[in-house]
């Protein structure tokens, strides 16, 4: 059924199962208020959620309008017109990802790519790109004048088509910020239905086998207790992330359930390839060899024989892989939001013993001790970043994402699961402690 693309050896050991450890592990899961702060759709999007998903046709950031939806068509014209900026698609999409540009809080963040601009290296390509590098006088000046810029021709884009990761437009690469600059930004064409049918999301149905025990000659096997999950994405032609590829692993036996490409249900831009490791060739092959999920339909119902309703999906940064899937589930230990919760333990942890040593050594010495603490340049604990990678690093001591080749989802899947059994020994240890 699946491919593996570039499997490299990875082996999983098995956590073996106990109640205490069930127990840990559940407490680690979100309240549903939680996940939709951070992003999660737990709920099918209304039509005002719908609204907010329209993109603008040549920059493909997200549209959005200080009023709701409006009801008739000359409305939709004046609401068009007041159009405000919109996101930045932090999806690692190649489009102009500027830091400075406003953030859209509806726009789910990929928490996987945190790191990814400064670990990523840059392959060299046949075509020199000349990039002008302002001397430091000019620079504040040159930024001012890139602010002013910007909210002049908020929509910044490549007009031309991506061949060869250069776009045709100016023979800038892929992630190079666009070459063309307009006023306002154009919605997408949208044929009646299509965000309907592009959004629709499904909850984790009750699992076939609980289902019906009727004589299917191959039933689906039991819903495990829990997964690991992963995926990478590509980018659509209408700037969405899409699924093209899948990798769930079993918690605690560690087996692969599912390694393979998916074949994106819409048209493509580009598959991110730098991230993603999938090419589109790769993508070709594995759909003639008929060695791919087809979609991500097909993807999220082969989730679901291994999935029920009860089973806990352990994730990092996972909004954004639901919603590729176009999944509403509940049950879910995202690591990158467990990483919070337990750096904000740490850090009370850290106060209350220098309260307990400053009254052990006297106010004064305590001072000292806590201006030298802060003068201290450890940067590991304190900040660090949250993405999967240094997540893996410090807590683990594992070295992920290293290649040259892009993310690799099994990889990723397994840090995750190790992450997270990491997260259940520190509260055994703090039980027992
Ligand atoms: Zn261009
Ligand atoms: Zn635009």
């Amino acid at each position: 059924m699946s491919s593996q693309p570039q499997r490299k050896s990875v082996t999983a050991t098995e956590i073996p199962y106990s109640q205490t450890y069930w127990e840990r592990l559940s407490f680690l899961v979100h309240s549903v208020e939680v996940l939709k702060s951070d992003g999660y759709k737990l709920e099918p999007l209304d039509s005002e959620a719908l609204w907010k998903m329209r993109r603008c046709r040549n920059c493909h950031l997200r549209m959005r309008t200080r009023n709701r939806q409006p009801k008739s068509k000359s409305d939709s014209d004046e609401a068009e017109s007041r159009l405000e900026n919109v996101s930045p698609d932090r999806q690692g999409d190649g489009d102009p990802v500027d830091a400075d540009a406003v953030a859209d809080e509806e726009e789910p963040v990929d928490k996987k790519k945190e790191d990814a601009a400064v670990d990523e290296p840059v392959k060299e390509d046949d075509i020199t790109v000349t990039v002008e590098v302002p001397s430091p006088d000019e620079t504040k000046e040159k930024k001012t004048e890139k602010e002013e810029k910007k909210k002049k021709y908020p929509c910044r884009f490549h007009p031309g088509a991506v061949v060869c990761k250069l776009y045709t437009c100016c023979a800038n690469k892929l992630w190079q910020p666009g070459c063309t600059f307009a006023e306002h930004h154009v919605c997408e064409d949208y044929a009646p239905g299509e965000l309907e049918a592009q959004w629709m999301l499904h909850k984790t149905p009750q699992h076939q086998n609980s289902k019906s025990k009727t004589k299917n000659k191959h039933p689906p096997p039991s819903p495990r207790k829990a997964i690991a999950l992963d995926s990478e994405m590509g980018t659509s032609a209408h700037g969405e992330s899409e699924l093209i590829r899948l990798t769930a692993v079993d918690y605690f036996t560690g087996e692969t359930l599912i390694d393979s490409l998916v074949y994106p249900s819409v048209p493509m831009r580009h598959f991110n390839t730098r991230y993603s490791g999938v090419t589109r060739g790769m993508i070709e092959a594995a759909r003639r060899k008929r060695t791919c999920l087809m979609g991500r339909d097909a993807a999220r119902q082969q989730l679901w024989r291994f999935v029920g309703p009860e089973t806990i999906v352990v994730v990092h940064g996972g909004n954004n892989d639901f919603l590729a899937l176009r999944w509403i589930h509940t049950r879910v230990v995202d690591t990158f939001l467990v990483e919070g919760v337990w750096k904000k333990r740490e850090r009370e942890k850290e106060e209350q013993k220098e309260k307990e040593q400053q009254q052990e050594q006297g106010e004064e010495e305590g001072r000292k001790e806590k201006e030298e603490k802060k003068k201290r340049p450890d940067g590991k604990g304190e900040g660090g970043g949250r993405s999967l990678k240094s997540l893996a690093d410090v807590r683990l001591g594992w070295k992920i994402q290293c290649g040259r080749n892009g993310h690799d989802s099994l990889e990723d899947a397994l840090a995750c699961r190790a992450l997270v059994d990491w997260y259940v020994g520190d509260l055994g240890r703090s039980v027992q402690g």
